[in-house]
């Protein structure tokens, strides 16, 4: 059983993308919401995230790539009710390989999406060049999959968004305050949430938004949230101009996605598997720029801006942890990696979930209870 009732008031603990989406939702469907971040809402890991919208690279699970792609469907829905902006680049994404057997898994892989009625097209790099992107020195022969429908998001943009209509329309928003107890009433369920200033809410609902730090939040209800270790290295760089890149893409070695008018954002899991060995992310930026001039080397003439080491909140079997808790009525978790995709749809189905009672059953494998047994 989670919380029966329609709530009186719901403190959603983080403000990223997954607790904007959820409080958002909430809010638009006349609940009492109060924000609370213990930083600055949208300043998270959803603001050093690559932020690719897609569902190509989550095959290994029919449930979960439904799942992304209901993410990605939620997006045009939000696109349209709160109206497009700088938060939102529907401009597709493009990936390639440099070696054979990388080359043979990705034509695979386009096989499959294929089959499961998902857009991908196949495009020799010439044709990228001549259509969709001047700039790369992808060789002409080489086979490059470009999703259409895929994107990317500007987080915090979006988050700033969510935030001030759910505010205008009456939520309370308070920033620069951490969730340090969650009050448990006698008959077991949530009653108040006490802040790092002091202040001590009334609460009948919390939702643990907190991102990578869920499993603290959770155990300030006595629950294990196992979650995995997985850091990763994001760096901003400052083009003098346009950016030579108008689309989310991975090249062999780094992704690398335009992030508003003058700048870049470069990510690559090969450098990420430099961070545990110490080194200093100056120099993990220097490498992932080094290996971005290699595929636009228009950005050579760039500089790095900032770098900052994150963590993907991830439950430990990989998956999302969404919906209430049956044995902490009032209790519910928002923590999943690909927020940034899930986060529209989770924030709809978990806010009508807090509302109705009624479990969704996209979120059937998606259960937190998986993790209390
Ligand atoms: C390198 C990297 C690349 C990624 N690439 C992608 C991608 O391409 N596509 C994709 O879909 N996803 C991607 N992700 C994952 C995605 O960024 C995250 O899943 C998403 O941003 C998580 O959002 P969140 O709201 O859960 O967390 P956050 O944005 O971190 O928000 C959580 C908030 O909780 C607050 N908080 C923490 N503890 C407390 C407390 N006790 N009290 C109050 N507030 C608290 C924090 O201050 C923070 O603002 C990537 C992640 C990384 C690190």
């Amino acid at each position: 059983m989670g919380y029966a009732q329609r709530p009186e008031r719901v403190a959603v603990i983080g403000v990223g993308i997954l607790g904007a989406c959820v409080g958002w939702n909430l809010s638009r469907h006349g609940a009492e919401v109060v924000f609370i971040d213990a930083g600055r809402p949208g300043e998270g890991v959803t603001d050093w995230s690559f932020s690719w919208v897609n569902a190509s690279n989550k095959t290994a699970r029919r449930s979960y790539f439904d799942l992304n792609v209901a993410g990605m469907a939620e997006y045009r829905q939000l696109a349209g009710t709160i109206g497009p902006g700088p938060w939102w680049h529907p401009s597709g994404h493009l990936r390639w390989a440099d070696d054979p057997a990388a080359e043979a898994k990705l034509l695979e892989t386009a096989e499959l999406l294929a089959g499961w009625d998902y857009q991908v097209e196949v495009c020799a790099g010439a044709e990228v060049r001549r259509r969709l992107e001047p700039a790369l020195t992808v060789p002409g022969k080489t086979p490059v999959l470009f999703c259409p429908d895929e994107a990317w998001v500007h987080g915090r943009r979006l988050v700033g968004r969510l935030v001030g209509q759910a505010v205008e329309s009456g939520a309370e928003c308070r920033a620069g305050a951490a969730v340090g107890d969650i009050g448990i009433g006698t008959d077991g369920s949530v009653r108040t949430v006490t802040l790092s200033d002091g202040s001590r809410l009334d609460v009948d609902v919390v939702v643990n938004a907190a991102g990578p730090h869920a499993s603290q939040v959770a155990e300030l209800v006595a629950r294990q949230l196992p979650m995995r270790r997985e850091p990763g290295v994001v760096t901003r760089i400052d083009c003098a101009q346009v950016p030579p890149v108008h689309r989310a893409m991975h090249a062999p070695h780094i992704e690398i996605r335009p992030d508003g008018d003058t700048s870049v954002v470069l990510h690559s899991r090969e450098i990420d598997a430099l961070i545990d060995t110490g080194e200093d992310p100056a120099e993990l930026a220097r490498l992932l720029h080094e290996s971005a001039r290699q595929v636009v080397p228009e950005l050579g003439n760039s500089r790095v801006a900032q770098t900052r080491v994150a963590h993907r909140p991830i439950p430990a079997d990989g998956f999302p942890s969404v919906g209430a808790v049956p044995s902490v009525p009032g209790y519910y978790e928002a923590v999943s990696h690909s927020g940034i995709t899930l986060g529209p749809v989770i924030g709809r189905l978990l806010a009508a979930e807090i509302l109705s009672g009624k479990r969704d059953g996209m979120l059937a494998d998606f259960r937190p209870e998986r993790f209390s047994r």
